[in-house]
């Protein structure tokens, strides 16, 4: 599942995500970290869009496959999992490095700062001050990670704990 969340023109801060619309399918745990980073960035001035939370199991192995194997198979994954299909060139880069991500149990959410209404997926000092803010609120901040570096990634730490717990929870529940 894909969002877009457009900022709308508020007080006191000047940008208001719509919370309401994009983060409901993230762990409700998680979601007010992100609630926390949006309005921290927010307070200097930087605008942040979030585009990627609750990321089905099938998605998933779709964008693991990437990279990993014939692009023939890469796209039948991707097709079940109600995606584009990718060409040769698509798959000469891997996504991802993880076959279960925190973005499986919405514990994870992807952003990009926005600028005049435009993702500005360049400018190496703002991805860094982001990241930063994302780890002062308690988050783990995917630019640090080394190999596959994923600027646009922050989750929750020690996700796999709440993924469990929460997986736990809804056995009993249901
Ligand atoms: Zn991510």
């Amino acid at each position: 599942m894909f969002f877009l969340l457009l900022p709308t023109l508020t007080e006191p801060y000047p940008w208001k995500i719509k919370l309401e619309i994009g983060l409901s399918n993230l762990n409700y745990q998680f979601r007010e970290y992100v609630e926390r980073f949006i309005t921290e960035c927010s307070k200097e001035g930087i605008n942040v869009w979030i585009y990627d939370t609750l990321r089905p199991k099938d998605v998933q192995k779709a964008l693991y496959s990437q990279e990993r194997e014939p692009l023939e198979l890469v796209n039948r994954l991707r097709e079940r999992a109600g995606l584009k299909p990718i060409d040769e060139k698509g798959n000469k880069y891997k996504v991802t490095r993880l076959q279960v991500s925190a973005h499986n149990y919405g514990l994870a959410t992807d952003f990009v700062l926005v600028a005049e209404g435009k993702p500005q997926w360049y400018g190496a000092e703002l991805w860094l001050r982001c990241g930063c803010i994302g780890l002062s609120v308690g988050m783990e901040w995917g630019g640090l990670w080394r190999g596959l570096v994923d600027k646009p990634h922050i989750q929750m730490k020690d996700w796999r704990k709440f993924a469990t717990f929460n997986h736990l929870e809804r056995l009993i529940i249901e």
